[in-house]
């Protein structure tokens, strides 16, 4: 079959395909979520499992998505995952498969995602501290975490990347710590600038740890060195820690944005196209599907949906508006 590029009009083409599998999650991490009051999708509003592989099949077999991630809300919480990923991966071309969790219940199924097809997991954790992470996430989960991590390892789902946030007056002091920690494990670990997709649309610009201040937080316990190797459309900068090989890397969605390499398109749990974390757009394909239209109909208005794409998030515009739903909703 002809595979039609989910092209936009600003030169890119996007190739990774992040799926939300829920909006919902068994934290509260408080730069993600409130600690109570968000409402959740209605049930018969997300997406069944087989709405799920029909409409990545689509992107995959007809549009050209090569990556598949599987995100969410928190996508361990989704009964029947290992199920999906092995559905996912019987795609024709198979897509790479990664999951971003937060590792809760991880320990349990890493062995069966892997043997279902899965190739990587990312791990959220923002401290090596358990006192910490309860204050964070609102749920003293730390030890389920760690374990969720070993499990991930020793299924061999590598590299095991950890993902973490910091915050002012939290754990902002912590990057050469929880660096240490993950390196005597083993973990790759990126950091991620906290941006303004929190549900309480609390988040400041000026709260927020940047780029800079942690790689000169790192450099006082690290001789950080550029990799030389070009970020394109990857997200993360990456650092070799003391000559190397091990790296380090900084996601600077908002003081480096790099949209202009962006590859990238989400699928939220209620089957909306989302072709911006930071678009206030989104594009229904679950009416349409449910109302009986093909692969080629959907795939059409999947296309057309990636052409509007922005060129930028315009987070520094003074006219930038959060939009309407939060990261657990739309999938980090
Ligand atoms: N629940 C899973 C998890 O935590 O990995 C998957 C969804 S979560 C929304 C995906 C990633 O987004 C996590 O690494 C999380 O730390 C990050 N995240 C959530 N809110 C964020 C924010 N406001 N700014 C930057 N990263 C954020
Ligand atoms: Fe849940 Fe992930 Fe959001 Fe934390 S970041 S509240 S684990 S969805």
């Amino acid at each position: 079959m002809r595979i039609q590029p989910l092209a936009d009009s600003h030169g890119r083409v996007a190739t990774d395909l992040r799926v939300s599998l829920t909006d919902r999650c068994n934290l509260r991490c408080t730069y993600c979520m409130p600690a109570e009051g968000l409402d959740w999708l209605p049930h018969e509003e997300a997406l069944t499992d087989d709405e799920v592989v029909r409409l990545v099949g689509i992107g995959v077999e007809q549009l050209g998505i090569t990556e598949v991630r599987l995100t969410g809300g928190e996508p361990l919480l989704r009964r029947g995952l290992p199920g999906i990923v092995a559905r996912l991966k019987q795609l024709d071309p198979a897509p790479e498969l990664s999951l971003t969790t937060n590792g809760l219940g991880l320990a349990r199924v890493a062995t069966a995602l892997h043997e279902a097809g899965l190739d990587r997991v990312n791990v959220s954790l923002d401290t090596a501290r358990r006192e910490d992470f309860k204050r964070i996430t609102l749920r003293d989960r730390w030890d389920d975490v760690v374990a969720g991590l070993d499990a991930a390892l020793a299924a061999g789902l590598e590299p095991v990347k950890v993902n973490a946030v910091l915050q002012r007056g939290i754990n902002a002091d912590q990057a050469p710590e929880l660096l240490t920690w993950c390196l005597d494990r083993g973990l790759r670990l990126r950091f991620i600038e906290q941006m303004p997709l929190d549900a309480q649309h609390a988040w400041q610009r000026e709260a927020m740890v940047t780029a800079d201040e942690i790689l000169a937080s790192l450099g006082t316990r690290f001789t950080l060195t550029p990799t030389g190797t070009a970020r394109g459309s990857a997200p993360a900068e990456e650092f070799l820690i003391d000559g190397g090989p091990e790296t380090v890397g900084v996601i600077a969605s908002v003081t480096r944005p790099f949209c202009g390499d962006c590859d990238r398109v989400r699928l939220t749990a209620d089957g909306q196209i989302v072709n911006c974390l930071f678009s206030r757009d989104e594009s229904d394909l679950r009416t349409p599907l449910r109302a009986g239209a093909d692969d080629v109909e959907l795939a059409e208005l999947w296309v057309k949906a990636m052409a509007a794409k922005l060129p930028g998030h315009g987070i520094d515009d003074p006219t930038f508006l959060q939009p309407t739903r939060p990261m657990s909703a739309i999938g980090g």
